[in-house]
């Protein structure tokens, strides 16, 4: 196995671990339906996103890079940057794709569709941070793949960006608890589980805001940020309206969510 798959499931392993401590240590909130039947669902999904994306798109965002590389293509090898420069606009033009590719997962019904597997889960934990439908993952790394292409992202700024967005999204999901002054820091430089917290409440106003999943600038600059759940952390309700029933947790359940009508589902 190559250095980069190494990278990849070591730093997922590593941040998996100690986020799934933190959160038996110091829990945010008591669970509502709790980890049994969610876990092996949503890492599941993980599983099938993993070999999805490895069958269909195998060049995948860190290929596209390469190919841009190798043939200078892309507005930053045009602007010609060092590497250092190129590298750091890169990952804050990926974070701003994916700030804007979530908010238009919300916006468009047809993606919605998609996205809203995500939102079904009846718990936010760790698990969750990786629970996104296979189709959508789909969407994201074509999406990935164009910006990486029509910047010139270079291979380094991808594949860290790549990591560091899934440890963010593992850690921002994760119901931990810390003290609030140290969130309150930490919420000007990441996004921290209260700040994402609020993005899974069942309220669609509270649902529509903090769609960052890695830095917090993005939703204070285009105004969609929001501090708290009105109903407050320990007692906002998690999930949609629609999906609560608990065979919803079922993994064929999660894949076949986007083409079911969730008025045929509150039986
Ligand atoms: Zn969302
Ligand atoms: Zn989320």
């Amino acid at each position: 196995m190559d250095i980069e798959a190494w990278i990849r499931i070591g730093a997922f392993a590593l941040i998996f671990a100690a986020m799934a401590a933190w959160e038996v240590a110091a829990p945010r909130r008591k669970l509502g339906v709790g980890r049994k039947p969610r876990w092996a669902s949503n890492l599941g999904i993980l599983l099938v996103d993993v070999l999805t994306v490895r069958v269909l798109v195998p060049t995948a965002a860190v290929g596209a890079a390469l190919f841009a590389a190798g043939r200078g293509w892309g507005l930053l090898h045009l602007a010609g940057l060092r590497l250092s420069v190129a590298a750091i606009i890169g990952f804050l033009v990926l974070d701003l794709v994916i700030y804007a590719q979530h908010v238009v997962f919300h916006k468009v019904p047809l993606l919605w569709r998609l996205h809203r597997m995500h939102h079904a889960d009846l718990d936010i934990d760790v698990t969750t941070g990786v629970r996104f439908h296979p189709f959508e993952i789909l969407i994201s790394m074509l999406i990935k793949i164009a910006t990486v292409l029509a910047f010139g992202i270079p291979v380094v700024a991808v594949l860290l960006f790549e990591v560091v967005l899934n440890a963010t999204s593992m850690f921002n999901h994760a119901n931990v608890r810390m003290p609030a002054a140290l969130d309150r820091v930490l919420r000007w430089l990441v996004v921290t589980p209260d700040m994402h917290r609020v993005h899974h409440s069942v309220l669609r106003r509270e649902t529509d805001s903090n769609f960052g999943f890695n830095l917090p600038w993005w939703d204070r600059l285009f105004r969609t940020y929001r501090a708290l759940p009105e109903a407050g952390h320990e007692r906002m309700t998690i999930g949609l309206p629609i999906f609560r029933d608990r065979r919803e947790l079922r993994i064929d359940r999660l894949l076949t969510q986007p083409f079911r009508d969730p008025r045929d589902d509150s039986n």
